[in-house]
């Protein structure tokens, strides 16, 4: 399994740490930052210490974990830390985390000094086969998700298997979401994998394919013009339902837990609007609901959901736009869905 090579940049995959090593002293940077949150400062960075040595090259800066953290308060207090330690042009950040330390870093260093070099380090499932790759930095703003971001490639991507030990089930859960999309809007062989492989540790090799995936997809269109609209499949509905999740729930949603939902539905429309076979939307559907503990989704909540289907940035002439299956592997984009159908598909997922 070779590296991926992507816009500009490498993605590695094998003795990746070592790699970076390698990438580090051949950049010849003047100091190198590494990001963590509170999580990968306990699980993740002391393996990446032993790579860059105890030599004092490097500094670490930590943020709290989680979404809440995804903000410009904590770009601040990142940029503040920079200055303070006296970080030049030829600094390097690496993003030693999961999608909100690979997002908020790589906006940090993008804009830091008009952008210093950084690298991405995924430390989650999602945030190998999703957030590392393709270029968009960003934070939220207000609870706007990503609302405020620049798309700026890292260097480089080092992918670390070892990093998944740690990981609570429902963050693999979370990243599988996205995999299992990947093979449904591009690749029938790789679904069919997926659905036969012991997924409570996912092999590097099927990371391997899902960014390969990602990556084909973004290399042609970086700026989401057209085809990286491909990737939206599941997310308008499951969007709605992560952002609905996050208000009401006490112990919300996960980002692919929402999108599971968000898949069946829009496999659901994808079978009504646009022939994806029965039995194929019958599949998809068994095979996520069996995944992914079923969320409860009442009838009076659809008129929520749909609200906040609309407020959704990718819409454009105020209709809403989905990324439906015409069959597992092949997907159509620009679908224009009403609110009649658009709730229709959340009863069908709630039966
Ligand atoms: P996250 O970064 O919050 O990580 C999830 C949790 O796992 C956190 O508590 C984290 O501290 C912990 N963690 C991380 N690595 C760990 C490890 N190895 N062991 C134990 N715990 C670990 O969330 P995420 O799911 O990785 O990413 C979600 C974010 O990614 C969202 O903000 C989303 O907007 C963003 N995202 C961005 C893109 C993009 O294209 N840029 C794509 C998808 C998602
Ligand atoms: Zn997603």
């Amino acid at each position: 399994m070779n590296t991926i090579q992507s816009d500009g940049y490498q993605i590695f995959f094998e003795d990746s740490l070592s790699e970076l090593v390698t990438f580090i002293k051949e950049g010849k940077y003047s100091r190198s930052f590494v990001l963590t949150d509170e999580n990968t400062a306990v699980h993740c960075l002391p393996l990446l210490q032993q790579y860059l040595g105890e030599a004092d090259n490097f500094d670490v800066i930590e943020i709290n974990a989680g979404e809440e953290s995804k903000n410009l308060d904590f770009c601040i207090g990142v940029w503040k830390m920079l200055i303070d330690f006296g970080a030049d042009r030829k600094a390097l950040m690496i993003n030693l985390g999961g999608g909100v330390v690979t997002d908020l870093g790589g906006f940090v260093a993008s804009t830091y000094k008009r952008g210093i070099d950084f690298v991405q380090v995924p430390t989650t499932l999602l945030s190998q086969v999703d957030a590392s790759v393709g270029g968009k930095t960003g934070v939220d703003l207000d609870s706007i998700k990503n609302i405020i971001g620049t798309f700026t490639q890292p260097k480089a991507v080092f992918m670390v298997a070892e990093f998944f030990k740690t990981l609570p089930e429902r963050q693999i859960l979370s990243g599988l979401a996205e995999m299992l999309k990947h093979g449904l809007i591009c690749d029938a062989a790789y679904w069919d994998k997926l659905k036969t492989s012991d997924l409570s540790l996912p092999a590097i090799e099927l990371v391997h394919r899902s960014v390969e995936i990602k990556n084909e997809v973004v290399i042609e269109d970086p700026h989401e013009k057209g085809i990286r609209k491909a990737l939206n499949f599941g997310h308008t509905v499951g969007h709605a339902v992560e952002t609905y999740s996050m208000l009401k729930d006490a112990n919300p949603l996960t980002h692919g837990e929402a999108i599971a939902v968000g898949m069946v539905c829009e496999a659901w429309l994808s079978n009504k609007k646009i022939g994806l076979p029965d039995e194929q939307l019958l599949e998809v559907s068994e095979v996520l609901t069996k995944l992914y503990p079923k969320h409860f989704i009442a009838d009076d909540c659809h008129t929520a959901l749909f609200e906040l289907m609309q407020k959704d940035k990718k819409n454009q002439n105020g209709q809403i736009n989905c990324t439906l299956l015409t069959s597992i592997g092949q997907f159509s984009i620009d679908n224009i869905c009403t609110e009649q159908e658009l709730c229709d598909s959340l009863r069908y997922y709630a039966t």
